[in-house]
């Protein structure tokens, strides 16, 4: 690897290496090859399951490749908890007893604090990592300085979990994509779903651009498309998009190994020994019809986040309004039509962080940007994501909504869908159901996007 890494674009870019007809009939169809489809076909497999999973574009070409590559417990939603305590054996397990490189690595996480009461706002995390025996420490400014170095000048204190980890989302989904192949699983990139048949009144088909698949079970793991996925078979998922703008630097030696998460710059050490940086709290949200349609929904979610949020009303406006409900199944798909979400990083945001990495990083003055990109996070409601079964569609699964935190609990959430597609859940999803949306349950939010 040169100092400069490798280009973390390189991954939605190349041509597609695809069969020319998806296979005629499987176990189970996937609908999209993110880090959870991919997870979750690679656990399939593992069972001896037959799966196909079909990805529009490239296998993680959208956020699953694009994100800080984070894989924490502390700071999650209790929801998450034993989800993401499943995701860490496996990370864990993958790096140390198979050869599937995901470029895990144990460096600790650590959230800073600028001011007493952001570190007063730790003390609820702290209460659940008691509860969950989860090994989160508070450090004082020299705490952090034995941790960080010169960086710390700027904080009044921190937590700190060792035992979180990062890895390499450049890597990571590839490698298990690779690892389910290596299992049986047919993995298509260059492959949109355009919808799906029912026959009997349960899933009979997956109509793929490359063929029809008879099967009886499909999961829609479509991330920022799983709403306008569901939305043609007419299911409602409530479901938001917001723009988050990454850089990585070149190779630098400081004393940071893990991953920060500071207000002002979240920084990750890079396998490369560079790192990805991201501003702690800026995301652009465009308002669309569905920001609207389900504004009400989204009102406690809209107040939490408001200080990290800029809203702009453009062009995703007309888009999404023009955009088709529904298509013929023989024909192109809007999925074809647009490959890849590709969104352009924020040009101000790139010139702040540029000009923060010093400031708030002493030891990263000298390092420069060598390349940015940017990712649509998706999110839910309560900020937690959707497993579920859905009753309408017998055989018909949706996973989605993992907001800005994902990955980490990818190959947990994998293991679990797996599970439930078996009909032996290990954990309860009552929580994650898509009906708490419907059913009047209140929305409780435990975490940030
Ligand atoms: C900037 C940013 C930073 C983040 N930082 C972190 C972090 O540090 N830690 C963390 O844990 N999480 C982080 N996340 C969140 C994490 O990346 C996501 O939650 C996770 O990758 C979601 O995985 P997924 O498989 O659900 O979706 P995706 O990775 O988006 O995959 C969905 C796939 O479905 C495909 N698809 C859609 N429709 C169709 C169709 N009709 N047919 C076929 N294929 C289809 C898409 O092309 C896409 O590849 C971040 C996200 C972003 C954008």
């Amino acid at each position: 690897m040169t100092p400069m890494g490798q280009n973390v674009s390189s991954t939605w870019s190349g041509d597609f290496q695809s069969p020319i007809n998806a296979p005629k009939a499987a176990d189970v169809v996937i609908i999209g090859g993110g880090i959870i489809g991919v997870s979750t076909a690679y656990f399939l497999a593992k069972e001896g399951i037959k799966v196909c999973l079909c990805e529009k574009g490239y296998i993680s070409g959208e956020q699953s490749g694009r994100n800080w590559g984070f894989v924490r417990i502390q700071g999650r939603d209790e929801r998450e908890i034993p989800m993401v305590a499943e995701s860490q054996r496996i990370w864990r397990y993958f790096s140390s007893e198979t050869d599937i490189d995901t470029g895990y690595k144990e460096g600790g996480c650590l959230f800073t604090a600028n001011d007493e009461k952001e570190l007063q706002s730790f003390n609820a995390w702290l209460d659940l990592a008691k509860k969950y025996d989860i090994p989160t420490e508070l450090l004082d400014q020299e705490g952090l300085r034995n941790e960080v170095g010169l960086a710390a000048n700027k904080w009044v204190g921190g937590i700190l979990t060792r035992t979180d980890g990062r890895a390499e989302p450049q890597k990571a989904t590839l490698a298990i994509a690779k690892a389910a192949e290596d299992l049986g699983a047919s993995i298509i990139s260059g492959c949109s779903v355009r919808g799906i048949e029912t026959s009997g009144g349960r899933l009979s088909r997956v109509i793929t651009e490359k063929g029809a698949i008879s099967t009886s079970t499909a999961l829609c793991a479509a991330g920022a498309w799983s709403s306008y996925f569901c939305g043609s078979l007419g299911i409602s998922v409530p479901q938001l998009k917001v723009r988050g703008t990454v850089a990585r630097t070149n190779a630098v030696e400081t004393k940071i190994n893990g991953a920060i998460f500071d207000r002002q710059l979240s920084i990750r050490k890079r396998n490369d020994g560079g790192y990805t940086v991201a501003h702690g709290s800026t995301f652009d949200h465009a308002i669309t019809p569905s920001s609207l349609k389900y504004s009400k929904k989204y009102l406690r979610a809209l107040i939490n986040e408001f200080s990290v949020l800029k809203l702009s009303i453009g062009a995703d406006f007309f888009d999404e309004l023009a955009a088709p409900k529904h298509w013929d199944l023989d024909k192109k798909s809007p999925f074809e039509m647009n490959r890849v979400l590709n969104p352009k990083p924020n040009k101000k945001t790139i010139a702040q962080i540029q000009k923060k990495l010093g400031e708030v990083y002493p030891e990263l003055r000298n390092a420069n940007i060598v390349e940015s990109w940017a990712g649509m996070v998706e999110t839910t409601p309560d900020v937690v994501p959707v497993i579920s079964h859905i009753d309408k569609i017998p055989g018909f699964y949706l996973s989605t909504g993992f907001s800005g935190h994902g990955f980490g609990i990818g190959p947990g959430a994998g293991s679990v869908i797996s599970k439930l597609i078996q009909n032996k859940p290990t954990i309860d999803l009552g929580e994650f159901r898509l009906d708490r949306f419907f059913d009047g349950s209140p929305i409780r939010i435990g975490a940030g996007i």
